[in-house]
């Protein structure tokens, strides 16, 4: 059976990875989408098991050690990682799936799928992505001050991605990455081999 993509969203925080993510997932509702686990706690709404895998520091470690995470990072002073057998039992069953992650993470998943599909989300203007970083109301000043100036290095990775999608209005953002995701699937390498068996039905049908 033909594999499924493995798409990861990421770009600098205060982007809206997030929000282009929800968005996009209710546009694409057969994409699965790989719930990570974190050591941070739950925001106000959030929901263990739905937007993330909440974990004591002791746990997040096990997890490292018995290798259950595809690939994991300190992000201001807190662990994130992907579960990894979610991750490989979805593609295997010909799903696509989205993690949406921080870069250094993203580099790691690079180096294990080099076949995934790298999508980077960039800010229309570091004016607007201050202002975003600053607006989202959830975080203290040493945070905004922290996820700001880990923002500016984070736009450094660019050039390790396959795509760079604006995003400037959520719609559009979406837009952009559905037409990616289209194109990925059409990408001659994905139908060499059903070619392939096209035609030897067609010799063996010959022959017979
Ligand atoms: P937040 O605390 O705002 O939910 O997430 C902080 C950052 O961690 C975001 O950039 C988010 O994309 C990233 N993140 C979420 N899950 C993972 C993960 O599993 N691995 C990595 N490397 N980053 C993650």
């Amino acid at each position: 059976m033909e594999k499924g993509l493995l798409i990861v969203l990421s770009g600098p925080s205060g982007v809206g990875k997030g929000t282009v993510c929800s968005a996009l997932r209710k546009d694409m509702t057969e994409l699965v989408y790989s719930v990570s686990a974190t050591t941070r706690s739950p925001r106000a709404g959030e929901i263990d098991g739905v937007n993330y895998f909440f974990k004591t520091r002791e746990q997040f470690q096990r997890m490292i050690e018995n290798d259950d995470l595809l690939e994991w990072a300190e992000y201001v002073g807190n662990y994130y990682g992907t579960p990894r057998s979610f991750v490989e039992e979805t593609i295997n069953q010909g799903k696509d799936i989205i993690l949406e992650i921080e870069v250094q993470g993203a580099l790691k998943v690079r180096s294990k799928f080099p076949g995934g599909i790298f999508i980077f989300l960039m800010p229309p203007s570091l004016e607007e992505l201050q202002s975003r970083i600053e607006t989202r109301g959830t975080e203290t000043d040493d945070s905004i001050r922290s996820r700001m100036s880990t923002a500016l290095d984070e736009l450094k990775y660019l050039e390790h991605y396959d795509y760079a999608v604006v995003n400037d209005q959520v719609e559009l953002a979406c837009e952009r990455i559905q037409a990616i995701i289209t194109a990925e699937h059409h990408r001659k390498d994905r139908m060499l081999p059903i070619i392939k068996e096209m035609l030897e039905k067609v010799y063996s049908e010959k022959q017979s």
